[in-house]
């Protein structure tokens, strides 16, 4: 195994915009490592990455279980030394209501808000914080967080989503205050708006595709060192807060 690949882990990379983050990473000639919780699901996405030509590896991985990111840290480490970009990518946007598709304030479940909370922010955190030991061995190490723009105060698009929108407005305000910790070291983190993509997310309802959706990703991933920090990114510019 070649060590001083540049060796990438997209959370949530079995399908979605997370396939096709990992399919672009590794088409730039990275290795790509495929963080998912289902054997098969990563199994099979390691398989059709390989036959695309990405040098693909799988790593089981659940944001929300400290054990299971502890041991693909421990696997990280031991199979490939260091990692180079984390794409915090696995999301979840909670049950809503079918018909109106919306999550409402007014009668909010308390255990939706904890569960989407867990993956979409804390699930952040744990992936980051056991991996930043072996971002920090690598010369450029980058950080991009799957955000939304329904996480914009200052745009609030969509639906009603009282779960799911504000997720995502703590998961930037938590990119912030890391680009802060990380202002005098060679981490940059930023995050990402993929549009509305059609994915399982959404029932394929999106309008742009997985990899329209993985573009902004991808750049945020292969910044320059004199790249934005702490940003809040879209394809065609920044998101406002
Ligand atoms: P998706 O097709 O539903 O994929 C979500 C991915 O996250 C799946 O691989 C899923 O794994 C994984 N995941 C969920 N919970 C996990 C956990 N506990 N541990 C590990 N992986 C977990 O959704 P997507 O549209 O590609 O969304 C990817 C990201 O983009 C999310 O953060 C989402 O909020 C964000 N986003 C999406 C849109 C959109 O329009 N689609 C718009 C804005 C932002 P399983 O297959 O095992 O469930």
């Amino acid at each position: 195994m070649e060590n001083d690949k540049t060796t990438a882990l997209v959370t949530g990379a079995n399908k979605g915009i997370g396939y096709a983050i990992a399919e672009q990473l590794g088409a730039t000639g990275m290795r790509v490592l495929v963080g998912a919780r289902s054997d098969t699901g990563r199994e099979e996405a390691v398989e059709r990455l390989r036959a695309s030509g990405v040098d693909a590896h799988g790593v089981r991985l659940d944001v929300t279980s400290d054990e299971s990111v502890a041991d693909a840290a421990a696997e990280v480490e031991e199979r490939f030394g260091r990692l180079d970009v984390l794409v915090n990518n696995a999301g979840i946007s909670g049950p809503f209501d079918p018909v109106t598709w919306t999550q409402d304030p007014t009668t909010l479940d308390l255990d939706v808000v904890r569960q989407v909370v867990d993956v979409n922010v804390y699930g952040v955190v744990r992936v980051t914080n056991a991996m930043l030991p072996l971002l920090r061995r690598s010369p450029a190490p980058r950080i991009v967080n799957a955000s939304s723009s329904m996480g914009s105060l200052g745009r609030q698009p969509g639906p009603v989503m009282a779960a799911y929108a504000p997720s995502k407005t703590f998961l930037n305000g938590i990119t912030t205050q890391y680009a802060r910790a990380f202002a005098d070291t060679p981490v940059i983190v930023n995050a990402a708006c993929p549009g509305l993509v059609a994915t399982d997310f959404n029932g394929f309802s999106g309008d742009r595709t997985a990899a329209q959706g993985a573009a902004t990703a991808v750049r945020l991933a292969t910044l320059p060192d004199d790249g934005p920090r702490g940003g809040f990114f879209e394809d065609a510019g920044v998101v406002p807060w």
